[in-house]
C-alpha cells in the first residue's frame, strides 16, 4: 500500500530529532503555579538542563514543595521579571488576574508567554503586546503522568501551537520546550490555539466528562427504576466502564469489539445508536456551537465573577447522586480499589 492509502492524518508530528535544545537551554523559564502541570513542567525542564524559577504566592503551600524538589522559587512577579519564557500554569480562571498583576508589567520585548491551554488567549481574556511570542505546549495528559513518563525515559504526547511569533524563533523555542518536558519522545502534533481550545472544551463537555457521566447516571437510573439492585446497576454502568475504555485506549474500538463476547458486540452494535441517536448528535452540535461562538466562555467567565453560584449547586447535586453513595460502599468492600488508590497517590507524590 502506498502512504496515501494508509494515512488519513495530515497534521505534522514532531519527534526528538526535530527539536534543538539550543533554543531553550540558554534561557530562564518562569513556571507560574506548582499544581498538576506546573510541578511536572518545572521538574522536567530543570532535569533537562533549563534554568527554572517557580512563581508562587508567598502564602502558597506549594512553596515548600517546590523548594523540596530542588527548585528555585520566587513571587510570580519576580519570576516573570527574571524570565525569558513565562509558562502560565495557574488555573485558567485566575490567569487573567495573574497576567495583569504579575506578568504584563514584567514582559520585555522578545519574551515568550507560554500556555498549556488556549482558553484565555482564544477568548481574548489575555491580550499580549505584539512584541512577545505566544506559544502553547499542551501535554495530552495530567501532570503526574508528564512527570512519571519523563522519569521513566518515556514520553507524553503533546500539542504545539504558535499564536504570535514576534521573534521568528517561537516555533523552535516551543519545540525545544516540548522536548525538555518529554513530549517529543512520544510525538507532538501541530495545532492552533483555536483548534486546541474548541476541541478541548467540546471533548470534555460532550464526551469525556459530561457525556460519559450522564450516560452512566442514566443507565444506572434506568436499571434501579426498573427494580434491579443498585449494586448490580453500579457494576454494570460504572465499574465496568474502565475495562471497556482500557481496551479502546489500547487498540481502538476494534480492539474492544474483538475482546467482548459476540453477544455483547451484536447488542452493542445494534443498540448503541438507539441510545445515543440523532438527537444526541444535534445536541452535540449545539454544544459545539456554544463553544465556537463564545457563549460557553462568556457564561463560565460570568459564573466565576458571580462567585460560582450555579457551579456550587451543580457540584453539590452531583456529589449527592445515589450512585456515589453506592459506589463508595462497594469500593470499600473490594481490595483492588485500595491498591489502586495507594498506587495513584504514590504516583502523584513521586
Ligand atoms: P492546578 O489547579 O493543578 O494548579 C494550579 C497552581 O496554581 C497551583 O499550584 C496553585 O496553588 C497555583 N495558583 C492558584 N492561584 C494562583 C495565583 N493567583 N497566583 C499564583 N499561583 C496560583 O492547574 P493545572 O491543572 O496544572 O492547570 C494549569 C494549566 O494547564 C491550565 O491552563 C490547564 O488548562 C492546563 N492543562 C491542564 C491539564 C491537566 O491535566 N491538569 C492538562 C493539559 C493542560
Ligand atoms: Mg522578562
Amino acid at each position: 500500500m502506498t502512504e496515501d492509502d494508509t494515512q488519513t492524518f495530515d497534521s505534522t508530528v514532531y519527534y526528538d530529532d526535530d527539536a534543538d535544545s539550543e533554543a531553550i537551554v540558554q534561557k530562564t523559564v518562569a513556571v507560574l503555579g506548582y499544581g498538576s502541570q506546573g510541578h511536572a513542567h518545572a521538574q522536567n525542564l530543570a532535569d533537562s538542563g533549563v534554568d527554572v524559577v517557580v512563581g508562587l504566592r508567598e502564602d502558597s503551600s506549594s512553596w515548600e514543595a517546590a523548594e523540596g524538589d530542588g527548585l528555585r522559587v520566587a513571587t510570580p512577579a519576580d519570576a516573570a521579571a527574571e524570565a525569558d519564557i513565562v509558562s502560565v500554569l495557574v488555573p485558567d480562571t485566575v490567569q487573567p488576574d495573574v497576567y495583569e498583576n504579575a506578568i504584563e508589567p514584567n514582559l520585555e520585548a522578545g519574551d515568550t508567554l507560554q500556555f498549556a491551554h488556549g482558553f484565555n488567549i482564544h477568548y481574548n481574556q489575555i491580550q499580549p503586546p505584539e512584541d512577545v511570542d505566544v506559544t502553547m505546549v499542551a501535554p495530552k495528559s495530567p501532570g503526574h503522568l508528564v512527570r512519571r513518563n519523563y522519569e521513566n525515559d518515556e514520553g507524553t504526547p503533546g500539542l504545539l501551537a504558535i499564536y504570535q511569533d514576534a521573534t521568528g524563533d517561537a516555533h523552535d523555542e516551543g519545540l525545544a520546550y516540548a522536548a525538555a518536558i518529554g513530549c517529543t519522545r512520544a510525538g507532538v502534533v501541530e495545532t492552533s490555539f483555536r483548534e486546541e481550545t474548541e476541541t478541548d472544551l467540546f471533548g470534555e463537555q460532550a464526551v469525556l466528562c459530561g457525556g460519559v457521566t450522564s450516560l452512566v447516571k442514566q443507565g444506572y437510573e434506568t436499571l434501579v427504576d426498573a427494580g434491579y439492585s443498585p449494586e448490580m446497576a453500579y457494576f454494570e454502568c460504572l465499574n465496568e466502564l474502565k475495562l471497556i475504555v482500557d481496551l479502546m485506549y489500547e487498540d481502538g474500538l476494534g480492539g474492544m469489539w474483538d475482546s467482548v463476547s459476540d453477544t455483547a458486540e451484536y447488542g452493542g452494535l445494534t443498540q448503541g445508536d438507539v441510545v445515543v441517536d440523532e438527537h444526541a448528535r444535534e445536541n452535540m452540535e449545539e454544544v459545539l456551537e456554544k463553544v465556537q461562538n463564545g457563549q460557553f466562555a462568556r457564561e463560565w467567565i460570568a459564573e466565576n465573577q458571580a462567585g460560582r453560584p450555579s457551579y456550587t449547586q451543580l457540584r453539590h447535586a452531583e456529589k449527592n447522586h445515589e450512585i456515589e453513595a453506592v459506589g463508595e460502599e462497594l469500593r470499600g468492600l473490594f481490595a483492588w480499589q485500595e491498591e489502586t488508590d495507594e498506587e495513584e497517590s504514590a504516583e502523584v507524590k513521586a
